[in-house]
């Protein structure tokens, strides 16, 4: 009986424990200081969610060598075909650990820098724009930051600083500078933090792919818990390892972008190309039309050897458009399951593939790219369609 007291007890103090250490946990989550440094703050307003990745890692890797805390935004989801019918911008939290960046760099949030910091520090009437002379160029007055305009309706621009009421009130603009290491002494002089605390870019401070010197940021890019558990479920509940994860980018958007390619406009560094054919364009390998737009043929032909060489007993497609599921039932005549989710959320795709025992990716699609950068950090073994060996890219980077 006193034992059992005991027990219940024990059990009770280390639930008040637990509450009171998650207490001062919040509070300490909840009381930002400002940072003397300086921040630097961007929309992530190119591309889809590939494309707001790379970008993100090029400016995780600018605020580092500015020393300035990176503003980390929000992801802008384009739900124009299904309900919203709108942009949605969804917390960088709700798909990744915020926590796990402060490994590499500074950061805060956007929504909490202007809920706690902006209402002292970045008041409004005190907010100014920064862009290059030639952005400035597209505003009427040819003096102001396109920080709401675009050349169509002002999508995303406008919409992502209304999401968090930011007008701006004055712009800086500049030239002769660019985001590499070569103007970080540049950058400092020109904007010591003192007199410019806040430096808010109409666009990411990054190229676009990602450097291949910033591709190993991606090791701090680590799944949110909720995000990872829904995946994870779908993987209990739907695959059967090992499994074999394939990436079909194929919808009308990328055979018109593939289309550029087949007319010789781009040569083999087109978009993400260079996570496989190599970053230098004299030594690049050729970029085939396989490589950007598998046909059935080239899907049948790669999925028959890796399920082959991994022994898969599953295959998970993700896709952008159709999935091929009956042609691929099809080719193992049932012997391997097929699995397509096409889940309203396309990270749960994207966590699915990171996590398979083999993933064929688009070598030009940055969708891939993420997933390739994320089974990299974690040895998990990747291909492509049209390029069933990408590892000899490395070695040949590496000479
Ligand atoms: P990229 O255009 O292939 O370089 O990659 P982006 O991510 O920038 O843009 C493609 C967008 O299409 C993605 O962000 C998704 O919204 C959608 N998409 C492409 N492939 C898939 C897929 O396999 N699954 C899902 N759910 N969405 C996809």
């Amino acid at each position: 009986m006193a034992a059992k007291q005991t027990i219940s007890q024990l059990l009770f103090f280390s639930s008040v424990l637990s509450a009171v250490l998650l207490q001062i946990s919040l509070t300490f989550a909840e009381q930002l200081t400002w940072d003397d440094n300086g921040y630097l703050m961007y929309c992530p307003c190119m591309g889809r969610f590939g494309n707001q990745a790379d970008h993100f890692l090029g400016s995780l890797a600018f605020a580092k060598m500015l020393n300035r805390t990176l503003v980390v935004p929000p992801w802008i989801v384009y739900r124009h075909h299904a309900p919203p019918y709108t942009n949605v911008h969804v917390p960088y939290s709700e798909f990744f650990q915020l926590g796990a960046l402060w490994a590499f760099h500074r950061v805060v949030s956007l929504e909490a820098f202007m809920q706690q910091l902006a209402p002292a520090h970045w008041p409004p009437g005190d907010r100014a724009a920064y862009c290059f002379e030639a952005a400035a160029q597209r505003s009427p007055d040819r003096k102001s930051c396109p920080m709401k305009l675009s050349l169509q309706d002002g999508n995303p621009f406008g919409p992502f600083w209304d999401h968090v009421g930011v007008e701006f009130d004055r712009s800086v603009l500049f030239s002769g500078l660019s985001f590499s290491v070569y103007h970080q002494h540049h950058w400092i002089n020109r904007f010591p933090p003192g007199e410019h605390p806040v430096l808010a870019l109409p666009g990411a401070p990054a190229l676009f792919p990602v450097l291949q010197e910033h591709v190993g940021l991606q090791r701090y890019v680590v799944w949110s818990s909720p995000l990872a558990q829904q995946g994870q479920q779908h993987i209990s509940a739907l695959l059967d390892a090992p499994y074999l994860g394939i990436h079909l980018r194929i919808g009308s958007d990328w055979q018109s972008a593939c289309k550029l390619l087949q007319s010789g406009d781009t040569g083999p560094l087109f978009m993400a190309s260079p996570q496989c054919v190599g970053y230098d364009r004299h030594t690049a390998l050729p970029l085939t039309m396989d490589m950007c737009l598998p046909g059935l043929l080239e899907i049948r032909r790669a999925l028959k050897l890796w399920v082959k060489k991994t022994s898969a007993r599953s295959i998970y497609i993700a896709t952008d458009s159709e999935s091929h599921s009956q042609e691929i039932n099809m080719l193992f005549r049932g012997k391997v399951k097929v699995v397509s989710l096409q889940p309203d959320s396309a990270q749960v795709d994207l966590y699915i593939l990171s996590q398979a025992d083999h993933f064929i990716g688009n070598c030009v699609s940055s969708f891939s790219a993420f997933v390739k950068r994320d089974r990299d950090i974690h040895g998990r073994p990747s291909s492509f369609f049209g390029m069933d060996v990408p590892g000899k890219i490395q070695a040949r980077d590496e000479l």
